[in-house]
């Protein structure tokens, strides 16, 4: 390797959402795990609300069908509530590793909880609740009232991964919780910890309309914060693409597309790549129960090779080199990332080059262990 470039583990995404299906003119299969993997992401855990959801075992066994022909990278699947619980059994074999709650579940919040825990299948929730979010779908009371409520259930049985958390409020009941209940973590999204909505949170542009929104800049930096310390557990995209059309009508869907730069975001934002492997690598793969996250001995050789922009005098590069990314589009356009991936290895196999582009898809089923 070069002098300015560093061998990193490849990093396991627990939050996004891929489309294909009836959605694939936003993304498929293979075309956002290829942005997974030339952004240095050899693991990714998709979410069950495409069109139609993976909330039954025909549904997911299509999927992961899918997704072993077309995945350029490791994938797990979350499913979506059944509404006939004991149908989970059947899809914990088929090889789901975790259930989603959404908002409209929450009147179900407590069987849930106890068919996931049977099952011992993973629980992630979006902890927004739906009253709330039916009064103010902008607003925090949402977040606010439907994290006390999973605290309220989760505190019997533990188990729980909240997701996008995006309030200071929702980070101190999550540690109330977390200091008498095993098994509790969180999320914190790129977004949430580097974007703000400015004094009046209805007027962000529609363009970054997103679930849970944007909030006021003193949560931005209590997310920001969380990362940096290493109280969140997990640094999750959310990636949730849509056409640039849909972006820029006044009416755009929720949901932003951040795959491809959000491991160099991290380290660049971060300045600390110890921290930054931790949130993005080690710790979701160790809660996967992936022997990876790590370069260590015995660990699956899941590879990135960043280049950097500082230099081994400690110099900065010329302020206008344009070998590094500029972020293009999305919601972190015209950022500037000290990081670029050069190479990424899956299984300590060539996988990705920054000359060649991809070399193989090498898709494969994650179970957890
Ligand atoms: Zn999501």
């Amino acid at each position: 390797m070069a002098e300015d470039e560093i061998l990193l583990p490849g990093a396991t995404d627990l939050h996004v959402h891929l489309r294909d299906w009836e959605e694939s003119y936003k993304e498929t299969v293979s075309s956002g795990t290829l942005a997974a993997l030339s952004g240095g992401v050899t693991t990714v855990v998709e979410m069950p609300n495409t069109k139609p959801p993976i909330d039954n075992p025909e549904a997911l066994s299509k999927r992961l069908e899918l997704l072993e022909s077309d995945s350029y990278v490791d994938c797990a699947v979350h499913v979506g509530l059944p509404r006939e619980l004991q149908i989970l059994s059947a899809m914990r074999r088929e090889g789901a590793i975790g259930v989603k709650l959404y908002p409209k579940d929450f009147p179900r919040l407590r069987e849930a909880f106890r068919a996931a825990h049977d099952q011992s299948l993973k629980l992630a929730v979006h902890a927004e609740d739906p009253e709330a979010l039916v009064q103010d779908p902008v607003g925090p009371r949402a977040e606010e009232n439907g994290v006390k409520e999973v605290c309220k259930v989760a505190s019997r049985v533990g188990n729980v991964r909240f997701c996008h958390v995006s309030l200071a409020s929702s980070v101190s009941a999550i540690a109330e919780l977390k200091s008498h209940t095993n098994g509790v973590s969180f999320e914190v999204t790129p977004h949430h910890a580097l974007l703000s909505c400015g004094p009046d949170y209805r007027q962000l542009p529609p363009s970054l309309n997103v679930r849970p929104p944007l909030r006021r800049e003193c949560d931005r930096i209590a997310m920001f914060e969380t990362l940096r310390n290493g109280i969140a557990d997990f640094y999750a995209t959310d990636h949730a693409p849509h056409t640039a059309s849909e972006k820029e009508s006044q009416n755009a869907p929720p949901g932003l597309r951040s795959l491809k730069f959000a491991y160099p975001l991290l380290l660049t934002e971060l300045q600390d790549v110890a921290m930054a492997c931790r949130l993005y690598c080690e710790r979701p793969a160790a809660y996967l129960g992936e022997t990876k996250g790590k370069i260590e001995p015995g660990m699956i050789a899941d590879l990135v090779v960043f280049r950097t922009r500082t230099r081994p005098d400690g110099q900065e590069p010329e302020a206008n080199s344009n070998e590094f990314d500029i972020v293009e589009t999305g919601p972190f356009v015209g950022r500037r990332l000290g990081y670029k991936v050069e190479q990424v290895y899956k299984g300590g196999v060539l996988s990705y080059s920054s000359e060649t582009g991809p070399l193989a898809k090498r898709g494969r089923r994650e179970h957890s262990a």
